[in-house]
């Protein structure tokens, strides 16, 4: 019969066909297309690798999924909150695929994505940071593992009424400012692991009205928030950054010093009584609290103080003061 040489031909082909299409698909299928496990490999394998070492959990990015492949991903699956597995399908693909935008998104914002401290707002459902992320990872210490995401989302707070309650706090998944440093506290969260500290380590003063940010000063307004401390006393990085600046001026700041600060904020520190290079020097990374100089009264100063200055990025290089005194309030409540 014609009709069934005509099948017996065409079959054969269309399967073909089909495992072609295949073929193709798999090597230009984007991630969350199709379930990724241990021996495939493709275009999205890759594009998996790629996001996830974005997104701070690095793998080797070889289009391929091994086995080495697998045991990372059941460790950021873990991590994450994500059904741990060790394969990624298509809703877990597209997860990853958002939360890489999500990133990438934090990474360019502006002011709607500024940074917050733990301890700064209260937290609640909704809300993203790394003061989320802090929650979680106190939380999760203290023997209530929770995913750390940085995002609390319904199942933090579902972990956080449960914590609440076990604990003796209100349980109502919202982390007021108070129960935060109850938090912080429990978990023994002091200095060492804090995203801010206060510039001056000992006793200081903030002084009057003549201090403050915008003060007439003659000929313009006062560009940082000087506080009073007695010569000598220890200086310190507010948070993780770089040394962009180590100076004099004469007439002016004295020694000074500007940190770039991983929080996008730049500080600048004055008068102080020596360089800051017996500390550190230009270009090199500091940690949160690491020492970069001593409190002085080089330069335009009538006593010692600490002229303090918070920029937006950069220090006189697109970026502009702002008033650093709540900050300085912040972090002081801490030391
Ligand atoms: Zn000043």
């Amino acid at each position: 019969m014609r009709s069934s040489s005509l099948t017996r031909t065409l079959l054969p082909l269309a399967a073909v066909l089909a495992g072609l299409l295949v073929l193709a698909s798999a090597a230009m299928a984007a991630l969350g297309d199709r379930t990724l496990r241990q021996g495939m490999s493709g275009d999205d394998v890759m594009q998996l690798q790629r996001l996830v070492t974005e997104l701070g959990y690095p793998t080797s990015r070889t289009g391929t999924f091994t086995s080495r492949t697998k045991s990372d991903m059941l460790n950021y699956e873990r991590t994450t909150g994500l059904r741990v597995n060790g394969e990624i399908g298509p809703s877990e693909g597209r997860t990853i695929v958002r939360r890489a935008q999500e990133r990438r998104d934090r990474m360019n914002g502006g002011p709607s994505t500024r940074s917050y401290d733990f301890g700064e707002r209260t937290l609640s459902e909704g809300l993203r940071g790394g003061d989320v992320l802090t929650l979680q990872r106190l939380v999760t210490r203290l023997g209530y593992p929770t995913p750390r995401y940085g995002m609390f989302t319904s199942r933090t707070k579902r972990d956080m009424i449960r914590y609440e309650r076990t604990t003796g706090l209100r349980a109502n998944g919202v982390v007021s400012l108070t129960e935060q440093s109850v938090i912080a506290r429990r978990a023994g969260h002091g200095q060492s692991s804090r995203d801010h500290v206060f510039p001056i380590r000992g006793s200081h003063s903030y002084g009057g009205s003549g201090s403050r940010f915008g003060a007439p000063r003659s000929g313009h307004s006062h560009g940082g928030q000087d506080m009073s401390a007695a010569s000598g006393t220890p200086l310190v990085a507010v948070t993780n950054g770089r040394v962009s600046q180590v100076r004099y001026q004469a007439g002016g700041g004295g020694y000074y010093v500007v940190i770039q600060g991983d929080d996008r904020y730049d500080y600048v520190y004055m008068h102080m009584r020596e360089s800051a290079s017996s500390w550190v020097k230009p270009g090199q990374r500091v940690r949160v609290g690491q020492q970069i100089g001593r409190v002085g009264s080089t330069g335009s100063s009538t006593g010692p103080h600490l002229h303090f200055e918070m920029w937006t990025a950069h220090w006189f290089d697109g970026g502009h003061r702002i008033d650093p005194l709540s900050a300085l309030k912040r972090w002081d409540a801490y030391s």
